[in-house]
């Protein structure tokens, strides 16, 4: 953050040209790859992908427990080659608590200050602020085992944060606990991460938590950085095939260029109806690849006026699955390829078509964001 009279501030984490690269002796692999990365002071930063994409190694090698093999990771501004975990202001919190189950709560927190030799009566009033802050006020003489798995996670990070580090990392804390509890956990521990107002880095393979939680995120795959931003940019704008389809869920249409008119390109995507596309980089003949999010389709029984400057496309409804306060639409174009459509149900519960109707799918131009394969 910029402070009047200053400079810009250093970034809290600072990745420039990361990589890392684990030999054995069968093979060379590259689990992270050319990695720049800037998250900043308080900021609620994630780190999505797949499974094996290198988030936890990017972590562990922010928390000091692996080198990287290039690159260098600057924290507020200081460069941590060499600097063993100890000596680096964060602190991590991992999916198993590692609790002591012979120690209360209150033990388990104020273990770390103890150590320190901080003194007794800060010790109590840091410990007592900090499981007040995790919702765990009246628990402190428990034991681990007497908690259930939510509570156990809140001491658990009661006792990464009470050493007051400037940045916690977290991977995946969540993930051994079941939907309710991880949905109520996700909200609480937003609201601890804006009372204490440190940096959070959080790992995950799961988008709604990244979504719902993050302030920022970047998503990974395969060691290399897709994309990053806010979770409305990422997902109002993806950039590549990859984000398109990890976050949320997306329509993939292909096609070539037939023509360019006022950055506007109309694709023949196989489909009866008109498909175009806001291009600044694409001309007749190219081939490009389109992702529209299925709650930007209107479905209707009507075929939209021949003057009507939307997207439009025909089909047939093959699925229409009710859900409450929404319909979800599988239809069949007129070409073979099948699109997804959210209606919400508004003010009646009626929807628009059933199986077998033929139908047309209109939406905004703006709405076909053109994709990349590859990141930039
Ligand atoms: P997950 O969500 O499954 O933990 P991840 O995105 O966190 O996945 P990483 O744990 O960072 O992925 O691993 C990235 C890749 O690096 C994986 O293919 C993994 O097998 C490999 N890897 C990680 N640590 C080592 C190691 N010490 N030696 C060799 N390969 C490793």
């Amino acid at each position: 953050r910029r402070e009047a009279g200053q400079g810009v501030a250093a970034a809290a984490i600072d990745l420039r040209g990361v990589e890392k690269t684990f030999y054995s002796k069968a093979e060379t692999f590259s689990a992270v790859r050319s990695l720049d990365l800037a998250i900043q002071d308080g900021e609620f930063f994630s780190l999505l992908g797949p499974s094996g994409c290198g988030k936890t190694t990017t972590l562990r090698m922010i928390a000091g427990f692996e080198e990287p093999t290039a690159g260098e990771i600057l924290l507020h501004g200081q460069n941590m080659v060499g600097v063993p975990p100890y000596k680096r202001d964060v602190n991590t919190v991992f999916q198993s608590y590692a609790l002591f189950p012979h120690m209360t709560v209150a033990e388990n927190v104020s273990f770390g200050l103890e150590r320190k030799r901080v003194d007794k009566q800060e010790i109590r009033q840091r410990v007592g602020e900090m499981l007040e802050i995790v919702g765990l006020g009246e628990r402190g003489d428990r034991r681990p085992q007497q908690l259930s798995g939510g509570q156990q996670q809140r001491v658990a990070l009661a006792r990464a944060l009470v050493n007051r580090p400037r940045a916690l990392l977290l991977d995946e804390p969540l993930a051994a606990l079941d939907l309710k509890l991880r949905q109520a956990m996700q909200v609480e521990l937003k609201r601890i991460q804006r009372e204490v107002g440190i940096t959070f880095v959080f790992v995950t393979h799961d988008q709604g938590e990244a979504l719902t939680m993050s302030d920022r995120l970047v998503v990974m795959n395969g060691g290399l950085l897709e994309q990053v931003g806010t979770p409305h940019e990422l997902y109002e704008r993806p950039a590549t095939r990859f984000v398109a389809g990890f976050l949320g869920t997306s329509n993939i249409m292909e096609g070539k260029v037939t023509g360019v008119d006022r950055g506007i390109a109309v694709i023949d995507a196989g489909a009866d109806g008109r498909v175009l596309v806001p291009t600044d980089r694409s001309a007749v003949g190219d081939r490009i690849a389109v992702s529209v999010r299925p709650e930007k389709i209107v479905l209707s029984r009507d075929e939209p006026a021949a003057d009507d400057e939307r997207c439009a496309v025909t089909g047939t409804v093959a699925e229409m699955v009710y859900l409450g306060t929404s319909n979800t639409y599988e239809v069949r174009l007129n070409g073979g390829e099948m699109l997804t459509v959210l209606e919400q149900n508004h003010s009646t519960s009626e929807s628009t078509a059933q199986r077998g109707d033929t139908v047309w799918l209109t939406w905004r131009p703006q709405h076909s964001l053109q994709l990349v394969d590859e990141p930039a």
